[in-house]
């Protein structure tokens, strides 16, 4: 047994925002309910292949879980943990919308099991939100964390974002301060990256819109490191932060390898080297599984040298690092002497400007010439 997890995707969201290439769909209310039956359907169909596999952690994410109805969401949590080995105190995230979310819904969410809860914020500043294209803004970020903590939850995470069009470096650090004074047990906190095919790839394409200035994200990526150090949190992942104890067990499992179950639109699972991925359209997803098929979309079989290669990607995501045997020391000694790596009992661990310069550092390791397909947007 081997400490695994299910992830679950929610496809739909109130609006899309510009920057967003997640498998997420606005206007699609009418497939939620039919939706939730599905992923209920899958997991039945799923639970044989997984027997004897401890699960650890369970993830609703999106996608806007909370668009669901909660007596959806609590009806899909309660399968999963009927159908499969899920442990006492497995850790149960949700991630939620501010907009989506208040205490009555977060007390039934609480009460149903989910028992950590992630918000999107992504910025206290009205004017990034608007570059983002986030509907919801700071004031709805203060009052649903507010509701979390009045309806009883002790694990809660916001997601920010830096780097957006019109975001200075005072207007970040601002956003930090107020995150560290939520007292929040968990950050995770991304570079704002382009991806083209989006609405605002297009608009930076066209010349509309000023991409991110990658020397700025550098600036406010080592501001975070400070402001978040200063407050007690633990960098334990490049884009997460953690207070001790509170590191996200679900996302670990990622970085270490364990394996997981992906059900819903899209969705992927990983076990053994191999993974496998579903259909991306909810409609086409919803179709498959109601006619009893799986809804696979496609899959990959990992041999060793590719296997080797995303165990040191992810490791070195990490705190836990790689052990310093598994590269040649003529790699490593630069990036020690230039500090982007530490050395402790044998491990190389990346220092803060390692994560900053993280695909760099991992093909400079080893004799890869570009990263592992997929990794690069973990
Ligand atoms: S809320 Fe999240 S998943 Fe939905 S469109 Fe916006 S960024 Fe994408």
């Amino acid at each position: 047994m081997s400490a695994a997890g299910i992830y679950v995707h929610v496809p739909f969201c109130l609006t899309r925002c510009g920057y967003c290439d997640f498998n997420a769909y606005a206007g699609l209310d009418h497939l939620r309910p039919h939706y939730a039956r599905a992923l209920i359907a899958e997991a039945e169909a799923a639970a044989p292949d997984w027997a004897g596999e401890e699960m650890v952690s369970i993830f609703l994410g999106g996608g806007t879980p909370t668009t669901l109805d909660p007596l959806d969401l609590t009806g899909v949590l309660a399968h999963l943990r009927d159908r499969f080995e899920v442990v006492e105190d497995a850790e149960a995230t949700i991630e939620a919308n501010p907009d989506t979310v208040d205490r009555e819904k977060l007390e039934a969410l609480l009460a149903a099991g989910f028992d950590r809860l992630s918000m999107g914020a992504q910025s206290f500043d009205r004017a990034v939100l608007a570059s983002l294209e986030r509907i919801h803004s700071p004031d709805s970020v203060r009052t649903a964390f507010k509701a979390a903590r009045e309806a009883g939850y002790q694990n809660v995470s916001l997601d920010l974002i830096y780097g957006a069009d019109g975001e200075s470096l005072e207007s970040w650090e601002r956003t930090v301060r107020e995150a560290v004074a939520l007292a929040l047990e968990h950050v995770s906190a991304y570079a704002l990256t382009i991806e083209p095919a989006t609405p605002l790839g297009r608009k930076i394409a066209a010349g509309l819109v000023p991409p991110p200035d990658p020397d700025l994200q550098a600036d406010m990526f080592a501001l975070a490191c400070d402001l978040f150090r200063d407050a007690g949190y633990r960098h334990y992942e490049v884009s997460n932060w953690a207070k001790p104890g509170y590191e996200c067990l679900h996302n670990m499992g990622y970085w270490e390898r364990r394996p997981y179950l992906g059900l819903g639109a899209g969705a992927h699972s990983y076990r053994d080297d191999h993974r496998w991925w579903n259909v991306r359209p909810p409609e086409e997803y919803m179709t498959l599984v109601g006619a009893g098929r799986r809804p696979t979309g496609g899959e990959e079989h990992l041999g060793p040298s590719d296997a080797f290669l995303e165990e040191v990607f992810l490791r070195l995501r990490t705190l836990e690092g790689i052990p310093a045997s598994w590269v040649e020391p003529e790699r490593a000694e630069p990036h020690l002497q230039g500090g982007l790596l530490s050395e402790a009992g044998g491990t190389l661990v990346p220092t803060e400007r390692g994560m900053l310069l993280l695909n760099e550092l991992v093909l400079s390791l080893t004799s890869a010439s570009t990263p592992p397909v997929g990794l690069l947007n973990m």
